[in-house]
């Protein structure tokens, strides 16, 4: 293993966060490209093949690891191509996930788990349901709370426990950010109905695009993104906590982004068309049962006991 030199605080898991099994091969090794460019290492669980990055940022560290102007996953009004695409994205996006929202639960009550600026539960607020959003980032929760009139928590975990509360739980690509994986899960199935649908949007490292940029794909977004889920992991994560995944709904348009931003990341500048034919390839091999999508949302229920 190289020498891994932080500017901030790290830890090293010495059990899995999935199974708790304590041993580990390397899967890969890459550098933050987006900010830090310090190198990381994603092991991966010998017991059950989950792949976390170890060793990873404390919590109380990580905030300076989105210390950047340009993090668009948060920030409303910047120019320039990708963010543009981004932004496009994003809008057709909301109303895809208003869709799915509206077709799988009773959609009432939600709570979205990491909603950034608010975009997606103000949508959903304007059309009659009753909205919280929980948000890490200040700049971004000040934006949901201040233009979009939303009720934003700062932290999941510290938030006031309201038992059974919510139809549905959305955390669009966020569970990958979240330090205390069990305690959320707790926490989220405590905070559900019963009928409940608990959604996670999350990259996938197993899809085509992953295993053809390999340490220069986007979506391992290290170190932000801590863990990196592939289809099985979320199904032990679910059963794990007495939850069942239902149905997997594919993102096919992240497959493009994702090639987008890992060409520039590969090659120091975006090629459109070998992007374009990345993420096409990733979509039409999508259907293999080891690869599936760039991006995928897992709809959860409790276990009817
Ligand atoms: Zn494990």
């Amino acid at each position: 293993m190289f020498h891994v030199k932080h500017t901030f605080m790290v830890e090293n898991l010495t059990h899995c966060p999935l199974c708790n099994h304590s041993d580990f091969l390397i899967f890969l090794e890459s550098k933050d490209c987006f900010l830090s460019q310090e190198l990381f290492i994603i092991q991966e669980c010998k017991g059950c093949g989950f792949r976390f990055t170890n060793p990873r940022p404390t919590e109380s560290s990580m905030e300076s690891y989105y210390q950047s102007e340009d993090y668009i996953s948060h920030d409303s009004d910047k120019g320039g191509l990708i963010p543009a695409l981004y932004k496009l994205a994003r809008h057709c996006t909301i109303r895809a996930k208003y869709r799915i929202v509206r077709k799988y639960s009773n959609s009432q009550t939600i709570l979205d788990i990491g909603c950034g600026t608010g975009e997606f539960l103000h949508y959903c607020q304007q059309r009659g349901m009753n909205c919280q959003g929980v948000e890490t980032a200040e700049k971004a929760r000040a934006i949901a709370r201040h233009t979009k009139t939303l009720a934003v928590d700062s932290d999941f975990l510290t938030k006031k426990e309201q038992s059974a509360h919510y139809d549905c739980i959305t955390l669009w690509h966020a569970l990958e950010h979240i330090h205390r994986l069990d305690e959320t899960m707790n926490k989220i199935k405590n905070e559900l109905q019963r009928d409940g649908v608990l959604i996670i949007a999350l990259p996938n490292c197993n899809s085509f695009d992953a295993r053809h940029y390999g340490k220069y794909w986007a979506a391992y977004d290290l170190p932000r993104h801590i863990f990196h889920f592939t289809k099985d992991t979320v199904e032990f994560l679910a059963t794990k906590h007495e939850m069942t995944c239902q149905k997997i709904i594919p993102m096919k348009l992240d497959a493009f982004y994702i090639s987008l931003l890992s060409e520039k990341y590969k090659y120091g500048s975006q090629n459109w068309i070998r992007a374009l034919r990345s993420g096409l390839r990733s979509n039409l091999k999508s259907g293999k049962p080891e690869f599936g999508h760039s991006s995928q949302i897992y709809l959860l229920k409790n276990k009817i006991s």
